[in-house]
């Protein structure tokens, strides 16, 4: 916890979601792989219904941009009230907001419907009406149970970068799970191998996972799981703000 109270959301976002990571020129750069995973996988229709929580969004919309086409409500959730804020400005379209549209652009690229960017841009906010606190170490992770449960959960390099060790993000993943309806979805992105991020004056150690914990993890926590794909971190992309070996995409039903 003491870690994150120096986590500087405009480092975090320089260090993961400007080039070189975020390089939408090829698609071997992980920005561009993590919004394919997300963009086939809703692009099955069978993830939908009416409210979609975001577990940990931090300052990032990214994870949200297929999946708001198929929710009548995305809930972001963070932790920190600098994150929030962050998230809010993007939404209310403020000025000095992060400047996602080539996330965005792309994303209507790889869905191929042709659609204008601004329409998504458009819809994601009018959709993302609740911005709350969380805390994932707690049963109840955001204090008072969500009415309805969610129809689906989304969670991206929030659990591992929390737990100090594999029990903890065991623990984490079934709280969350307690947010989500019998049978929901819930798809997880995150490190591979990482045991520590930068986001300015903060280092945040992470649990380091291998393919096995994640499926180890669900399983434990009372998800079935029904893909699991991974990226190797290249090279040219390991510059210095985490040490990630890859990332994980899991796509899972409790
Ligand atoms: N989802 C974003 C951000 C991940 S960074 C992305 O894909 O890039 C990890 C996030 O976990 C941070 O935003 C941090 O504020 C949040 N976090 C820290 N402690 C937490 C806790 N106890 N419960 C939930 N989230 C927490």
């Amino acid at each position: 916890r003491e870690g994150y109270e120096h986590f500087d959301p405009r480092a975090y976002l320089r260090n993961n979601y400007l080039p070189p990571r975020a390089d939408f020129s090829s698609e071997e750069f992980v920005v561009p792989w993590k919004l394919r995973c997300l963009a086939e996988t809703f692009a099955s229709g069978e993830i939908r219904g009416r409210t979609l929580i975001d577990v940990g969004s931090g300052p990032t919309i990214y994870q949200l941009l297929s999946a708001c086409d198929h929710f009548e409500e995305i809930v972001a959730t963070d932790y920190l009230a600098v994150n929030r804020e962050e998230l809010g400005r993007w939404a209310r379209g403020e000025p000095g907001a992060f400047d996602w549209s080539p996330f965005i652009q792309h994303v209507c690229k790889i869905e191929g419907r042709g659609e204008p960017w601004q329409d998504k841009e458009r819809r994601l906010r009018e959709r993302l009406r609740r911005i709350l606190p969380i805390d994932v170490h707690r049963p109840e992770p955001l204090g008072a149970p969500l009415r309805p449960p969610a129809d689906a959960l989304l969670s991206a390099f929030c659990l591992e970068a929390v737990s100090p060790d594999r029990a903890a993000f065991v623990r984490a993943l079934a709280h969350v799970g307690n947010l989500l309806r019998p049978g929901g979805h819930a798809l997880l992105l995150g490190a591979l191998g990482e045991s520590f991020y930068l986001a300015g004056p903060a280092r945040l150690p992470v649990v380091p996972l291998e393919e096995s914990d994640v499926r180890e993890a669900l399983a434990a926590a009372g998800f079935a799981l029904r893909e699991l794909r991974s990226y190797a971190m290249p090279p040219a992309l390991r510059t210095g703000v985490d040490d990630v070996d890859g990332v994980f995409f899991a796509h899972a039903q409790k």
